[in-house]
């Protein structure tokens, strides 16, 4: 069979365990290849299928996520490296960083915070965009810093991005940071019980980056109350919410002297509050 052919036949097979057949099949191709995806698609009339494809297609076909197989993941323009012990970055969280440099537009950041970093996503993505800011992600869990710290190294912001170890729900966690121009956070937001989060990210994604209490919203309560005396004057903070939890976050900001703004993602669903 050719490439062609088997891109086709393994996008069939993954419809069942995909919403995005085709695009992970081209993925896991590219990965067997030692290719980009593009350059991979250049030229798959010539290449023959690498005996690597079948057992990758096979980890996929059992629900693993395409990011943890070929152990990275794209966002905002830039190769993340991904572990299990990380939350896969999302297209819908580039929506912050779109807010975030519409919001600055005109007066660059010269800090800024992100809590609750995973692989570095937010942090190195908003860092790409201003050269002259300087970073510190804060994480708890040890994996995952370990991840980040690598991903600042491997898109070249070591030196401009700081991961520190930090917990948000210990006192004391924020007393040596100063303050920001800008925070980001992509806390855990989902309910334990959440009947709608697909079962492959349960199993596949680490716990304590989506869940957060029955509703969903204690990292929103033990977090944003802290925000006010992290930002500088004129300073703003953006984070991610589920798409039902725009009232309660709202509410717990205003509770906290924060204004809020809401920020949709490209599908139209509510997906950042920007307070100020
Ligand atoms: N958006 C993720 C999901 O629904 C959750 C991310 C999070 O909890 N921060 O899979």
């Amino acid at each position: 069979m050719t490439v062609a052919e088997t891109l086709r036949d393994a996008a069939r097979a993954l419809e069942p365990v995909s919403t995005t057949p085709r695009l992970d099949a081209e993925l896991l191709m590219a990965h067997a290849l030692g290719a980009s995806r593009s350059d991979m698609l250049l030229r798959h009339s010539l290449d023959a299928v690498p005996d690597g494809f079948a057992p990758l297609l096979q980890r996929r076909l059992l629900g693993q996520p395409v990011a943890q197989i070929v152990g990275e993941q794209e966002f905002y323009g830039l190769s993340f490296a991904i572990t299990p012990d990380v939350l896969i970055p999302r297209a819908d969280s580039e929506t912050l960083i779109e807010a975030a440099r519409e919001a600055l537009t005109g007066k660059p950041p010269s800090r800024i915070l992100d809590c609750g970093t995973g692989p570095g996503t937010l942090l190195l993505a908003a860092l790409s965009i201003w050269p002259q800011a300087q970073g510190i992600g804060i994480e708890r869990s040890p994996a995952a810093l370990a991840v980040a710290l690598g991903n600042a190294s491997r898109l070249g912001m070591a030196t401009r991005a700081d991961m520190q170890a930090g917990d948000w729900t210990m006192p004391g966690w924020a007393d040596a940071l100063g303050r920001f121009d800008l925070i980001l956070a992509n806390p855990p937001y989902v309910e334990d019980a959440d009947p709608d989060l697909a079962p492959d990210v349960r199993a596949h994604e680490p716990a304590k980056a989506l869940f957060a209490g029955a509703d969903g919203l204690d990292a929103y309560r033990a977090l944003v109350p802290q925000v006010p005396a992290l930002l500088t004057p004129g300073g703003i903070a953006l984070f991610e919410i589920g798409s039902r939890q725009a009232a309660a976050v709202t509410a717990i900001a205003l509770a906290a002297g924060l204004i809020a703004t809401l920020h949709s993602d490209l599908a139209g669903h509510p997906r950042a509050l920007l307070f100020s």
